[in-house]
C-alpha cells in the first residue's frame, strides 16, 4: 500500500517488525557475527566489503561492513527521499568525504564544482585539498563554465548554510550535463524537498541535525540508487566510517515525529522571523518565506516550506552580535542546528571560521535554529537581548562621552 509521507516516516523500515513478534525498533550492537563455515564466512566478507547486501544463509561478519540496526534506518530514510537506498556514516563529514572518495575514485577523475555558500565544514575539506581534490567554488549561475572534462561532482546546498540562500536544483542539474550532482538537503530535510526527484544523484544528510532532532547524535547518511549506494558502502567499509547502531536506532526513531517537528518548528519561524522585521537592531531578516530571500520562488515549488532556519544581520554589526549570542537565556548559544531546542550561533566566527575570506559571511550576521518552544517565548527571549545590545551600546557610548 502507498502511504502518504507521514505514515511512511512512522512505518518505513519496520516492515517485518510484526514477523519478528517485537513492536519496538531492535536494537543490535554486535561488533563481531557468528560465520555459519570458513566458505560462507569468506564469501560473505567479500559479498559485504565489496559494497553488496548480505545474502541467505550468508554472516553479517564483522559490524564495520553491515549492521542490521543501521541498514533498517537506511532502509527507512532512502523511502523517505524517493531513492533506491541510502549509506550512513559516522557524521555528515564522513558522508561528504565518502561521496568524494568513492566518486573521484570510480571516475578516475580529481575536480569538483562546488557552489557557494557551503556549510564551513564542507567549503573547508573541498578547499584543503586534503583528499587529493581540486575544487572549483562557484555561484549557482557559473556551473556550466565551471564543469570540466575531469569534472566528477558538483556538490550544492540549498537552502544554504549560513545565509539560507536558495539555489535551483533543476537550473544546476541542467548546467551539469553528465556530471552527478550532490544536494546537501541538511536544512530542507526530506519533509519539505526531494532533490532526487529533481534531477540529483545524491541528496547528503548531516543526520546530526533535523533527522535526529534532540541534539543527542552525530551520523551523516546519503541517498542515492543502488550503483552509488554500492559504491558508497565499499568506501565505507574500507575506511571505517559506519554509522554507530545506537545513532541508527536514535534517528530511526526521530523520522517518526520528523515530519510534526519540521512543520510545528517552521510555523514558529515565521512568526519570530516576521517579529524580526520590525526590529531596529535587525538590518536585514534571511528567511526564505520572504519574497526577498526567495527571489526565484523556490518556496511552494522545489521546497515545500520555508523550513526553520533565520539569519539576520544586524545594524550595530559584531559588537551586537557578541551582546545578542551571550544575552540569550531561552537560546542557547551554541552551533549545530535543527533540534528540538533553540540555537544561536555566529558563523563567521563557528561554523564558518574555516572558509577563505572572500566567502566568509559577514561579521554582522547571526543564525538562529528554531525549536519547538512557544514562539511567544522566544520572541520575549529575543526582545531582551536585543534590548540588552541597545543599552549596552548607549552605556558604551556614554563612558566614551
Ligand atoms: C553540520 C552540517 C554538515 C556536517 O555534518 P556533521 O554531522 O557535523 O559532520 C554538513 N552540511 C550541513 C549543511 C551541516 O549543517
Amino acid at each position: 500500500m502507498t502511504l502518504h509521507p507521514d505514515s511512511l516516516a512512522v512505518h518505513a523500515g519496520r516492515d517485518d517488525l510484526a514477523a519478528l513478534g517485537v513492536h519496538a525498533l531492535p536494537l543490535e550492537l554486535s561488533s563481531t557475527n557468528p560465520l555459519p563455515d570458513i566458505e560462507l564466512g569468506g564469501l560473505s566478507y567479500e559479498v559485504l566489503a565489496t559494497g553488496g547486501h548480505p545474502f541467505e544463509g550468508g554472516s553479517n561478519v564483522y559490524a564495520r561492513l553491515w549492521n542490521p540496526t543501521v541498514a533498517r534506518f537506511e532502509e527507512a530514510l532512502a523511502r523517505l527521499e524517493h531513492a533506491e537506498e541510502s549509506v550512513a556514516f559516522s557524521s555528515g563529514m564522513a558522508a561528504m568525504t565518502a561521496v568524494l572518495l568513492a566518486l573521484t575514485h570510480e571516475s578516475q577523475r580529481r575536480h569538483v564544482v562546488a557552489v557557494r555558500p557551503l556549510y564551513g565544514g564542507t567549503d573547508h575539506l573541498l578547499a584543503s585539498g586534503l583528499l587529493g581534490v581540486e575544487t572549483t567554488f562557484c555561484a549557482p549561475d557559473a556551473v556550466a563554465s565551471a564543469v570540466r572534462d575531469d569534472t566528477a561532482l558538483v556538490v550544492l546546498e540549498t537552502p544554504a548554510n549560513p545565509t539560507l540562500e536558495l539555489v535551483d536544483i533543476r537550473a544546476v542539474v541542467a548546467a551539469a550535463g553528465d556530471v552527478p550532482v550532490l544536494v546537501d538537503n541538511t536544512f530542507a530535510t526530506p519533509v519539505l524537498q526531494h532533490p532526487l526527484d529533481l534531477g540529483a544523484a545524491l541528496s547528503l544528510h548531516s543526520a546530526t541535525k533535523y533527522l535526529g532532532g534532540h541534539g543527542d547524535v552525530v551520523g551523516g547518511v546519503v541517498a542515492c540508487d543502488a550503483r552509488l549506494a554500492a559504491a558508497l558502502r565499499r568506501t565505507r567499509a574500507i575506511t571505517g566510517a559506519i554509522m554507530h547502531p545506537l545513532a541508527a536506532y536514535l534517528l530511526h526513531r526521530g523520522l517518526a515525529t520528523l515530519p510534526v517537528r519540521m512543520r510545528a518548528q517552521q510555523e514558529g519561524a515565521r512568526i519570530v522571523a516576521d517579529w524580526l522585521t520590525a526590529r531596529p537592531e535587525v538590518a536585514r531578516v534571511h528567511f526564505p518565506g520572504f519574497a526577498a530571500s526567495d527571489p526565484d520562488g523556490l518556496v511552494g515549488t522545489q521546497q515545500s516550506g520555508p523550513g526553520a532556519m533565520i539569519a539576520i544581520e544586524l545594524t550595530g554589526g559584531f559588537a551586537a552580535a557578541s551582546l545578542l549570542t551571550s544575552s540569550v537565556e531561552l537560546f542557547t548559544h551554541a552551533v549545530s542546528l535543527g533540534s528540538v531546542d533553540s540555537l544561536i550561533q555566529h558563523p563567521a566566527a563557528l561554523t564558518h571560521r574555516p572558509v577563505a575570506s572572500e566567502a566568509k559571511p559577514s561579521d554582522a550576521l547571526v543564525r538562529l535554529s528554531i525549536g519547538l518552544e512557544d514562539p511567544a517565548d522566544l520572541i520575549a527571549d529575543l526582545a531582551q537581548a536585543l534590548t540588552a545590545t541597545a543599552d549596552a551600546r548607549e552605556n558604551a557610548e556614554t563612558a566614551l562621552a
